[in-house]
């Protein structure tokens, strides 16, 4: 007799192997791959042997580990499952249990832990989780050997027709359906299983594809996401079925989870906390906007000036003067200068995280955004990023999957960060009357841009990552430590410092050099006759379909790369209406129409960042590659869709319509439609439904 022994990683697998085993070991490898192979003949049990499977969380085949399990189980035919389940951890433990029973092959189950699960005020029912699941339990603290005797007789008499869990009525009705197409030669046992792959594999058509159609619009999710959902609804049916918990008083963290987490209470708590952090870092008059403002001031006013008298004093000269002050201080300050407010931001973040709380955010979240692709975790990102992209970027770090983090990593600048207000006011009052809708029409379109691009890069953006199954836990709360705090602090405020005098201390020097020069290497009297201002006169062309095609509005949108807000200075000094906002206003109305001004706007909001955000990205995806591709991404996305807002927004407006621009502005709206709604498989199995 063959016994398969699976469970999640650390539930005491290897402690149950030894127990039941003794020292009839053999260890190898799983073939191609250096994971243990381990099996055993049981003691006291004839001809059973015990072959340990790789720790696993589901059956799905994302991981090495899973696919071992998976293959093991479906192709070696193994007589018995013995599932280890950490009863202190239970829901966790059966989301794999139900994909055991899934297999058809007879499960018993060791619900080990029961000494921790105790400790912490839980008991499990076994005679009811035995009912709830129709397979043998039997109850065991593997580390003391305590009720190894009665798996051994469990592995003796555990009958053979496993039950397995039943989805919805719909879903079971269209396995049922299926079922009728598995190929014969598929052993009755699997046959379940088969039916279930088959469903998710999403390759049927006719009236078995409008069926599942139906599936997916009825609950507004793909296949595979309605089968793990159903699947832990299931499970927390269960879980919460077979938990008795002691009298024993609730803990602080499920006090506090009560409220943080609470079905009322979660949100308003949510906002309000955010409403603090937000309150203490971003708002006019703030600490963190009061002391970046104090550091603007100094560096402008006072430091500045300061460091030019001592230049000049020492003989320093018009180049070289230039490149100091207008290049590298005024480069390198206008990032600095954010320094405080991310300070601020980041011990106010950091706390949030040590706490415990963020988990609980992500909790609160996660049912929204994973629809889109994303962990509930990104939500932090982008209200961060509402005050500046790279403490954005950088917050993304705590999103344990991979893939949803670097998506969000990738997106997040999108929402309208703080140097980009200026450029929304500039635009609103030039060509719509101040009016407040530009700014908020700015918060939603990065909003949207945000979700949208989840649901794209998730699909076609595989460069990014594998998803990656997470189960969210609730950690217990504790006070975080002021060594803590200021560590992690410094930590991200150090390697902020080091990107302003890297590199974006080098995009600086280049911007400034090519907008001081003309090509002779000349210094020319106004940005207008510089390089800067020729390149941009040289590819204006690609913003003609944007409504922006003039040399002045590309070059301005290339400053912005600096920071965002060197876009209306750069015109300010273009048009020679620096201090004269009206004035500004008026000539800007005499070079863009109405839709031009929209799509000026959509761009800059989304094409790619200031280089300190790029920056930030950069250390956030861990190579130029993969930044490269991101910019391009965020050029592209932003370039499709200004041509669609302006193009359409033209008609709308009544402006004249250049066919050709128009013929383009609809391929790009097509295109965009197809990446939203096509179906490709999403694989996804985050959710934390059952984790308080
Ligand atoms: P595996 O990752 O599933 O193989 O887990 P291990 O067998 O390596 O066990 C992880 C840790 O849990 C080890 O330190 C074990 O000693 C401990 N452990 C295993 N079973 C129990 C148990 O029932 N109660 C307690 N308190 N500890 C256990
Ligand atoms: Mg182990």
């Amino acid at each position: 007799m063959i016994i398969a022994l699976a469970g999640n990683p650390n539930c005491g697998k290897t402690t149950v192997f030894n127990k039941l085993t003794g020292s009839s070991q053999r260890v190898g490898n799983w073939p191609g791959v250096t994971i243990d192979r381990k099996e055993g003949k049981v003691r006291g049990l004839k001809d059973a042997v015990l072959v340990d499977l790789p720790g696993i969380y589901s059956l799905s085949p994302y991981s090495m580990e899973e696919r071992i399990s998976r293959d093991y189980l479906l192709n070696e035919h193994p007589d018995v499952i013995l599932n280890v389940v950490d009863a202190s951890t239970l829901e966790r433990n059966l989301y794999l249990t139900v994909q055991l029973m899934e297999t058809g092959i007879p499960v018993v189950i060791a619900l080990n832990m029961t000494d921790v699960a105790e400790s912490k005020g839980i008991k499990i029912d076994p005679n009811a989780l035995e009912k709830e699941l129709g397979c043998k339990v039997v109850e065991t603290v593997a580390s003391s050997g305590k009720g190894m005797e009665g798996v051994r007789s469990a592995l003796q008499s555990f009958g053979d027709i496993p039950g397995y869990m039943s989805f919805t009525d719909d879903v079971e009705s269209v396995l049922e359906r299926i079922s009728s197409d598995i190929p014969d030669d598929v052993p009755a046992i699997h046959r379940r299983w088969t039916a279930l792959k088959m469903l998710e594999s999403d390759t049927y058509d006719g009236e078995t594809k409008d069926q599942i159609y139906e599936l997916e619009k009825k609950y507004g999710d793909t296949i595979d996401g309605i089968i793990v959902s159903q699947r832990y609804d299931r499970v927390c049916e269960i879980a919460s079925a077979v938990t008795v918990r002691k009298k024993k008083d609730k803990t602080l963290t499920e006090k506090l989870d009560g409220l943080a987490v609470g079905r009322f209470t979660g949100i308003p708590i949510f906002v309000c906390v955010m409403a603090v952090v937000y309150g203490l870092a971003m708002l006019e008059g703030s600490p963190g906007q009061y002391a970046t403002s104090w550091l603007n001031d100094y560096v402008g006013d006072v430091f500045t000036p300061w460091l030019n008298d001592v230049l000049v004093e020492a003989g320093v000269e018009m180049p070289i003067l230039g490149l100091v002050i207008d290049g590298i201080v005024a480069g390198v300050g206008s990032v600095i200068g954010f320094l405080p407010q991310m300070i601020v931001l980041f011990v106010l973040l950091v706390i949030l995280e040590e706490s415990g709380y963020m988990t609980r955010v992500a909790f609160l979240m996660d049912r929204v955004f994973r629809r889109f692709g994303l962990s509930g975790k990104t939500f932090i990102p982008m209200l961060v990023g509402t005050g500046c992209g790279v403490p954005a970027v950088m917050s993304s770090r705590t999103i344990e999957g991979e893939m949803e983090r670097k998506i969000t990593s990738m997106t997040v600048t999108f929402m309208p960060c703080s140097a980009k207000l200026p450029v929304i006011a500039l635009i609103a009052g030039a060509l719509f009357g101040g009016s407040v809708l530009v700014a908020l029409g700015c918060y939603f379109g990065g909003v949207i841009a945000v979700l949208m691009s989840g649901i794209i890069l998730k699909k076609y953006g595989r460069l990014v990552g594998t998803p990656s199954p997470f189960i969210m836990e609730l950690p217990p709360y504790h006070i975080p430590s002021v060594t803590g705090v200021v560590t992690a602090t410094f930590q991200r405020a150090w390697s902020f410092v080091k990107k302003a005098f890297t590199i974006i201390l080098l995009a600086a020097v280049l911007i400034w050099f090519l907008s001081t020069y003309d090509w002779q290497l000349n210094e020319v009297a106004s940005t207008d006759s510089s390089m800067l201002a020729s390149i941009g006169g040289a590819i204006s062309w690609v913003f003609a379909p944007l409504g922006f095609g003039n040399w002045e509005l590309t070059t301005a949108t290339f400053t912005g790369l600096i920071a965002k807000e060197n876009f209306v200075g750069t015109l300010g000094v273009i048009s020679g209406f620096e201090d004269d906002p009206d004035g500004l206003f008026g000539w800007l109305a005499s070079v863009v129409t109405a839709s031009g001004a929209i799509g000026v706007l959509a761009f800059n909001m989304l094409c790619a960042p200031c280089f300190a955000a790029i920056g930030a990205m950069h250390r956030e995806l861990g190579d130029w590659k993969t930044t490269g591709l991101a910019v391009s991404y965020q050029c592209g996305f932003a370039y499709v869709c200004s041509l669609i807002l302006v193009q359409f927004g033209g008609l709308i407006l009544g402006e004249s319509v250049n066919m050709w621009y128009m013929g383009l502005a609809i391929l790009a709206a097509i295109g965009l439609a197809y990446l939203l709604l096509s179906r490709k498989d999403i694989t996804r199995e985050s959710d934390g439904r059952c984790g308080a």
